[in-house]
């Protein structure tokens, strides 16, 4: 049986099915992973940017790679990947997207039940009191900013992207409610993600602990490979597709 048939008879057979998804299920909307190579920031290394180091050191130059960033997403379309989830999750076949990704595209295709580990690039908050904003992109806001860094309309400190950064805590409900659905889950789809940034990664591992079937979808091999009862190795957007029929089909 093909690799696709396989799991797609597995998240037919399981009652909670739940994807976990990294920067590669929006690669093929054209934004790229951190592993990358393209653009203008190719030449600064993401791991050595978004860091709460590199932002002490120099804000300025971390809020223009925001900037980049945004544009970049806010000019993308959501793709198959983020589309099938969304459709399985209107089918009642998908039970919650749990995510690394910090672009918004799978709220954008339509998932209504999204848990984001690292946060929301659009999100302004502030470096020293409760002030936060989530920006709409689609009003043109959070693209530019008179000064930058960018300051708190309350108290004057400096803004930051609401992201969570290497070396930071992920936010703790979306972390136990993660973990509530990995142990929860007949089936963990994986998509797009090395499995080298923790606690996302143990993710996989906590699932399959408590008896889940684990499906990656990555054209290449991964720290989590060694565990995935069925490994799709092809890329995210075509993968789904083809998953999606082979769902309509079965
Ligand atoms: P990563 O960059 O470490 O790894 C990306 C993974 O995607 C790799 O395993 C790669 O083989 C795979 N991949 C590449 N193209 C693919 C495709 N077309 N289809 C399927 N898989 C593909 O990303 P990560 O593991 O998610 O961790 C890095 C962290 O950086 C994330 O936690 C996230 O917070 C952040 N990040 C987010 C975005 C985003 O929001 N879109 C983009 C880059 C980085
Ligand atoms: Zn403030």
């Amino acid at each position: 049986m093909k690799p696709i048939q396989e799991a797609a008879r597995h998240i037919h057979r399981a009652d909670t099915v739940v994807a976990l998804t990294g920067a590669g299920a929006s690669a093929d909307s054209g934004i790229p992973t951190f592993r990358g190579k393209d653009g203008l920031w190719n030449k600064y290394d993401p791991r050595e940017l978004a860091t709460p180091e590199a932002f002490a050191r120099d804000p300025v130059k971390v809020w223009k790679w925001y900037l980049w960033r945004r544009k970049k997403i806010a000019e993308a379309q959501p793709n198959p990947c983020h589309t099938t989830l969304a459709w399985m999750e209107r089918e009642g076949i998908l039970d919650a997207v749990v995510t690394q990704n910090v672009d918004g595209l799978h709220q954008r295709a339509g998932s209504r039940h999204v848990i984001e580990l690292h946060g929301n690039i659009w999100t302004d908050e502030c470096t020293s009191c409760d002030y936060e904003r989530t920006n709409d992109p689609e009003a043109g806001e959070g693209l530019e900013y008179p000064e930058l860094p960018p300051k708190c309309p309350e108290c004057g400190a400096p803004l930051r992207p609401g992201v969570v950064w290497f070396g930071e805590p992920l936010p703790p409900d979306a972390l136990l409610r993660a973990q509530e659905l990995a142990r929860e889950c007949d089936v963990m789809l994986v998509i797009g993600t090395s499995g080298e940034v923790r606690p996302a990664a143990d993710l996989p591992i906590l699932a399959k602990s408590h008896g889940a079937t684990v499906i990656e979808i990555n054209p290449s091999e991964t720290a989590l490979s060694p565990i995935a009862d069925v490994r799709i190795p092809q890329r995210a957007a075509p993968a789904m597709e083809e998953l999606r029929k082979a769902l309509e089909e079965a």
